[in-house]
């Protein structure tokens, strides 16, 4: 929209007073029962990112091609944004201001572009701070354990992380598939960990090779992220005919052979981001598979993205199913299923399915992978490290078990969640151990800042203009092969995107405020804001000007 006013020439200009004298002989501060105060708030997608990631900050130097200074600020809370901004659900999104004014920032497509950077550039090592002489252990190296290792390393403590597989990354590796997230972006992110110094020792697994209990007193700390590997049960008669579906997933990442699946029809039990790589996998090579679950597709735990995409790749979903019974006959497996109906909402906020009388049927498969779920294993650990309920116990707040110098986080404490959760867990352990070892309370947090919300946003600065997205390969294409499905943004689309932010709480030196003050009260120093009390009249201008919510009249 344009508000501008245009003259031909200067005589149409209005006549106006001008003095060459300063203004600065009156002081009128006094006049004012409200006065602007300039303070830098959170922006409300920075708030949904679990990690507080400083989204608009970094933004502001994207714009400026400052590609290195964007790097040290999502560096601060992320060590992993190539891998995050692949693979995140994008909490993010759901809370960005600017989808009430037209369409969502694509902040994932940009955390990519700024993590890609980092890996094609190099990292540059973060100085670590003098060695603490604090030796701490991270046992399992997937999203959380890599996580909490860098946070503490920067910190300046020692780290050796213990895990049971022969390569590290958890799930990234061996679960995620590759045309979502290829292995050497993980291989190049963690490479920075150990140039950082931070050791690994690999085919070392707890409550095997090593307790808990006999290195407690070898190290300072230990941050235990051993992940949800347990399949869950369906306890159904046949269930030892099914596969599982996250071993499936790992066969297929560690390269073993699985040309038995070719052609077959495979049936795929479960609504879960597992079933949807599982299925979405098997199509890849060129299986027939089918997802079969209890519910509607509105109560799928999937990611609405993974369950379109399964869709377009052409796979079927067969609802408010529920397998009950599986039979070998011959080379194949009979599933017996049993229709269901939705009833009331259970726990979970989901319409409980319930079995419709005498609705059951058979169908016949060569293969039944099963993706209901998993979790920890409790066996891994003495049972005082448990809670009342007798799963693994760590505080949310702090990530500290029941025994002293012991904390733990991820998938192992929360259950299956995501990778941006399993870091956030990685961070705020981090910030615990570091307390503890200092003998500080474990407890404190600084308190969040003030959220900036789309009503103080003023949208009389920005035209309405459609997201970039990034490339994807066709259907036509995706489906026959491993390669990465979405591509990372060429410079100027990501420059073009971060340009739509409207960078909220976050002042990104406008000079609206300078420029609108009929008093010039707004001091403007090191490209800041500030306010000269002495002479502003709190009539308000600045404040209704701030495009980005940063002047409240108080
Ligand atoms: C197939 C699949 C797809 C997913 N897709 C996504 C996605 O797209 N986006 C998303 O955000 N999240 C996704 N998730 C969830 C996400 O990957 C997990 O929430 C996250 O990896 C949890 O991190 P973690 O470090 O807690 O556990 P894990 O990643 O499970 O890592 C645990 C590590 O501990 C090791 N370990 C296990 N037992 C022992 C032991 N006894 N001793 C030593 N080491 C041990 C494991 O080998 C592993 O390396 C997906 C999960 C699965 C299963
Ligand atoms: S980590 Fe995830 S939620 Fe956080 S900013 Fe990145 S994409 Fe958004
Ligand atoms: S407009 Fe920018 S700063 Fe505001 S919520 Fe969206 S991404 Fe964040
Ligand atoms: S516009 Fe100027 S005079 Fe008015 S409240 Fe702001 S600083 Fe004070």
């Amino acid at each position: 929209m344009d508000k501008r006013i245009s003259y031909k020439d200067i005589n149409e200009l209005p006549e106006v007073a001008l003095s060459t004298g300063s203004t600065k002989v009156l002081k009128t501060g006094s006049w004012k029962n409200l006065k602007p105060v300039i303070e830098d708030k959170a922006a409300p997608c920075s708030k949904a990112c679990p990690l507080g990631t400083k989204i608009p900050q970094y933004f502001f130097y994207i714009i400026e091609k400052n590609l290195d200074r964007a790097a040290d600020i999502l560096l601060e809370k992320n060590p992993f944004p190539a891998i995050t901004g692949r693979v995140c659900p994008a909490f993010c999104q759901i809370g960005c201001n600017r989808k009430r004014f037209d369409e969502r920032i694509s902040i994932r497509e940009l955390e990519r572009f700024v993590g890609d950077y980092i890996l094609n550039r190099g990292y540059k090592i973060k100085e670590i701070p003098s060695d603490t002489g604090k030796k701490i252990l991270v046992i399992g190296s997937g999203p959380a354990g890599m996580a909490a290792s860098y946070f503490l390393r920067i910190k300046g403590h020692s780290v050796t992380i213990y895990e049971r597989e022969s390569l590290p990354g958890g799930v990234l590796r061996y679960g995620i598939p590759s045309y979502r997230l290829p292995k050497d972006i993980l291989d190049r992110e963690f490479d920075m960990l150990y140039k950082m110094g931070i050791k690994i020792e690999t085919n070392k697994a707890l409550g095997k090779d090593f307790s808990i209990d006999e290195l407690r007193d070898k190290f300072d700390a230990i941050f235990i992220a051993i992940g949800a590997w347990v399949e869950k049960k369906m306890k159904i008669e046949g269930e030892d005919l099914m596969l599982s579906g996250l071993h499936f997933l790992k066969e297929v990442n560690e390269g073993k052979d699985i040309s038995k699946f070719i052609g077959k029809k495979v049936a795929c039990i479960g609504g879960g981001n597992v079933a949807m790589d599982v299925v979405r996998t098997l199509k890849r090579i060129k299986a027939n598979p089918e997802i079969l679950y209890r519910r509607t597709e509105a109560e799928m735990p999937a990611l609405e993205e993974e369950r379109e995409k399964a869709k377009s790749d052409g796979i079927p979903f067969h609802l408010l199913v529920l397998p009950i019974k599986a039979q070998k006959k011959n080379d194949k497996i009979v599933l017996t299923l049993q229709k269901m109906q939705l009833g009331e909402p259970d726990s979970s906020g989901r319409r409980r399915p319930i079995p419709i009388e005498g609705a059951v049927y058979e169908e016949e498969y060569d293969f039944v992978i099963k993706a209901i779920g998993e979790e920890a294993d409790r066996s891994a650990l003495p049972s005082e490290y448990l809670g009342d309920d007798g799963w693994p116990f760590a505080d949310k707040k702090t990530g500290a078990m029941k025994v002293k110098g012991v904390f733990a986080g991820g998938d192992f404490i929360q259950g299956p969640s995501t990778v941006v959760e399993a870091e956030s867990w990685a961070q705020k352990a981090a910030e615990s151990i570091d307390r503890f070892l200092k003998g500080e309370d474990i407890n404190v947090r600084e308190a969040p800042p003030k959220t900036v919300s789309f009503m103080l946003i003023n949208t009389d600065y920005f035209n309405k203009e459609k997201a970039v997205h990034p490339f994807e390969l066709s259907v036509e294409e995706r489906i026959q092969t491993f390669d990465e499905e979405v591509k990372t943004l060429q410079e100027e689309m990501a420059i073009k995107e971060a340009k739509r932010c409207f960078s909220c709480g976050y002042c990104n030196s406008c000079g609206n405020c300078f420029v609108y003050c009929p008093d010039m009260s707004i001091l403007w120093k090191d490209n800041r804001p500030s306010v000269d009390y002495d002479f502003c009249k709190g009539c308000g201008i600045c404040a209704k000007e701030c495009p980005r919510g940063i002047i409240q009249m108080v």
